[in-house]
């Protein structure tokens, strides 16, 4: 199991070369690494000073002599525009009568999930797009996106400074979710 925070937006896949470019320029990565097959990043000189760390004094590492837990990063484009996670945490609430939708699933007007799938709700059947619920940071829609390995949920979101040069790059709206997976 890998605990990830992921920012995630939906824009034209090919700005994520630049995404990439822009947060290795600001210091959240640096060298390539290849990582179960994949091309991650180590952590930058100023990963510490993007991430903004809740709590008391986080034990994160970078190194990753430490094993698999330790602190990398991914950026990732898809074609479309996914549900990225939307199982963990708090479920989602109806926007109309507030009723928790932890069985979202069963609610939907159609089996394909993408951001303009609908659902009813069971109780007040109002019907909302799962792109506007309010997943509380486990879910969203997005095509592109940077996961951050070993970082267990709700210990660190990202700063200012970062979702403002990835909005700047993209010329979209950035949030982030936590992902156990
Ligand atoms: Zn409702």
């Amino acid at each position: 199991m890998a605990e990830k925070l992921i920012l995630h937006t939906t824009a034209a896949a090919s700005t994520l070369d630049a995404v990439t470019t822009q947060i290795r320029e600001i210091g959240l990565i640096e060298n390539a690494i290849d990582f179960q097959g994949h091309n991650h990043y180590l952590a930058g000189e100023r990963f510490a000073a993007l991430i903004t760390f809740l709590g008391c004094a986080p034990h994160i590492v970078t190194d990753p002599r430490a094993g698999d837990s330790f602190c990398h990063v991914e950026p990732v484009a898809t074609e479309n525009s996914i549900l990225i996670g939307g199982s963990q945490g708090v479920p989602p609430r109806c926007p109309s009568c507030r009723t928790k939708l932890g069985e979202w699933r069963n609610h939907l007007q159609t089996d394909e999930i993408t951001a303009e799938t609908s659902l009813n709700c069971p109780k007040c059947s109002s019907e909302t797009a799962l792109a506007s619920l309010n997943w509380r940071h486990y879910g969203g829609f997005g095509n592109l996106r940077i996961d951050i390995w070993g970082i267990p949920a709700e210990l660190a979101l990202p700063g200012d400074e970062l979702m403002q040069r990835l909005e700047e790059t993209t010329g979209s709206r950035w949030s982030f979710l936590y992902l156990e997976e």
